[in-house]
């Protein structure tokens, strides 16, 4: 026989095989011999008292012989002489779920990429890390996996309705991820691990006939009768497919221009900016597990994270990517323009906690700080690379961050010491409202103080803002017919992922390519 049952367990027994048994036995009320075997079905922390409890969702098998968990495994068809071709512009998680969805409708994707693959990106980073040298194609944003290669890699979706997060998890798990993934609550992946997924990925498109080209950057498209007949490239290369899919993410501010210039319509997206927060993860541990600080948490649990959000003055403001155990890296795609980001490792062993920590900006507050009395389609664009290119002169170049103590930014001094941190280029001492628009300082000031009543001992003069947490979404939709998923304009373009406006982190980003590829098998 097989049941499934839910377990509240200590995170000690929680790690152990053996107490689950007994457990499992106690609950159903039958010897622990009965119990043949089990695997998990969900996983998460319930740390709302002070003894933390973990919920495990568990199917087990009584008296009968145990079934290990299938991952599911996909097939991928010769496309290499299929007549139908597809051109994919960016190799991010849009791209690459799209180019290995259309590998399964029989179609042959042929993925141009502006950046190096991932070794190769890896030098770039760690130049950008050592030396403030910026390659403008081959950083955290661009190169092979996109922005979700040197990603956290939190897998964690709310976009449940947009497709299906299960089938995106169980590609994931079959190109390497961890199978946890499939039952933890907040899966996580990690930056040291994505890289190897990701190269699975384009062997897997390569060996089914279809083509990856590096250092392909799309400079132009040729159009004809509203349909684009050429895609060109930088180098001079030029592809033809039958259809074009656009997933070139939210920082290819040369596709919104080459758009914009060609009158292909875009249109303006609302989005949010704000600062990075940086705190010692023994705080935040202490603060989430009801701990003293100075006890390092449980060993069976994971350093903790949060989430926050508040309305100051009919104005939303959260957190965004938290990353337990951290780091803050620059996600800058251009030179002077400042932008920041975190990420973790696998294990998230680093000493700190970073979050984003964002407002939204609409387009009437774009307008109103910009001085602009019209509404062009590039107006919340132009606003987010005036404040990267603030923050850039602020550090003083070579991407070292304007930085604060989140105590000094509410009382609006510039800090005399800074703490400790993680972000690698260095800080300088500025105080964010030279940085920052006036409307964005308010609204974080107000939250930073809420937020310090949620979470008491958040707000503290140990912890640290480094400014600015910019490319949280596009500032730009690309717009599309929600039927047939084409550009209302050019009837072989298919807009998709985050820089389209489609997608909000990597899981959204992978569903949106999946969808628009079967879209695509019915022309
Ligand atoms: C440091 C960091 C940490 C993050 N952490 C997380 C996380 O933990 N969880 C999460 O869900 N999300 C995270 N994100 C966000 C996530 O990575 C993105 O939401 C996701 O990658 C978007 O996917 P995409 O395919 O739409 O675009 P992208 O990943 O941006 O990919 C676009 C690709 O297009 C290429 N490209 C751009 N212009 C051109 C051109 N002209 N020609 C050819 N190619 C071009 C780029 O090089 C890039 O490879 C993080 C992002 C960063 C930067």
């Amino acid at each position: 026989m097989q049941r499934e049952i839910l377990l509240q367990l200590s995170p000690k027994d929680a790690a152990n095989t053996a107490a689950i048994t007994e457990q499992v036995a106690t609950a159903l009320g039958i010897s622990k011999e009965k119990v043949i075997g089990f695997y998990l079905l969900k996983k998460s922390i319930d740390a709302r008292r002070k003894d933390i409890l973990i919920n495990l969702k568990i199917k087990v098998f009584i008296d009968e012989p145990f079934q290990a968990l299938e991952q599911q495994h996909f097939l991928f068809p010769d496309v290499g002489k299929s007549e139908k071709r597809v051109v994919v512009i960016g190799a991010g998680p849009a791209g690459l779920f799209a180019a290995l969805e259309l590998i399964q409708q029989g179609i042959k994707p042929i993925v141009l990429e502006r950046g190096k693959n991932v070794r190769d990106r890896r030098r770039d980073l760690a130049i950008l890390n050592k030396e403030g040298l910026l390659n403008e194609n081959s950083n955290y944003c661009f190169g092979e996996g996109g922005a979700g290669t040197y990603s956290d890699g939190k897998l964690y979706t709310r976009s449940t309705k947009r497709g299906n997060v299960e089938r995106v998890l169980q590609m994931l798990v079959f190109f390497g991820a961890d199978p946890a993934i499939l039952y933890t609550a907040h899966p996580h992946i990690g930056t040291n691990k994505l890289p190897g997924i990701i190269q699975n990925m384009r062997q897997q498109i390569i060996d089914a006939g279809g083509e990856v080209h590096f250092n392909m950057q799309v400079t132009d498209l040729e159009l004809k009768d509203n349909q684009i007949k050429k895609v060109v490239c930088a180098s001079g290369e030029k592809f033809d497919g039958d259809q074009v899919i656009l997933a070139t993410g939210h920082s290819a501010k040369d596709i919104f221009h080459l758009l914009e210039s060609k009158k292909i319509l875009i249109e303006p997206k609302p989005f949010a900016l704000g600062v990075r927060i940086e705190h010692p993860q023994a705080l935040i541990d202490s603060i989430q597990y009801h701990c003293a600080i100075s006890k390092e948490r449980d060993p069976f649990l994971p350093p903790a994270a949060y989430q926050l959000v508040d309305q100051v003055n009919s104005r939303g403001v959260f957190s965004f990517c938290m990353c337990p155990g951290g780091i803050i890296a620059t996600a800058s795609t251009a030179q002077k323009e400042l932008v920041v980001n975190g990420w973790s490792p696998s294990k998230r062993n680093n000493p700190y906690a970073n979050s984003g920590m964002v407002a939204q900006v609409s387009m009437a507050d774009a307008m109103k700080h910009t001085n602009q009395k019209l509404a062009t389609n590039l107006l919340l664009h132009d606003f987010q690379e005036s404040v990267e290119r603030k923050a850039y002169e602020a550090g003083g170049g070579l991407f070292v961050a304007p930085a604060q103590r989140m105590t000094d930014f509410i009382q609006n001094k510039t800090s005399t010491s800074l703490p400790n941190n993680s972000y690698l280029r260095g800080v300088q001492s500025v105080n964010m409202k030279e940085v920052l628009p006036d409307f964005i300082t308010k609204a974080l000031q107000g939250a930073f103080i809420s937020f310090g009543k949620k979470m008491k001992g958040y707000y503290t003069e140990e912890a640290i803002l480094i400014a600015p947490e910019s490319r949280t979404s596009s500032p730009v939709r690309i717009p599309r017919d929600e039927t047939t998923l084409k550009h209302p304009q050019i009837t072989n373009l298919y807009p998709c992922g985050e820089g389209a406006g489609y997608a909000g982190g990597i899981i959204s980003a992978a569903m949106d390519g999946q969808k628009v590829a079967n879209h695509l098998s019915y022309f």
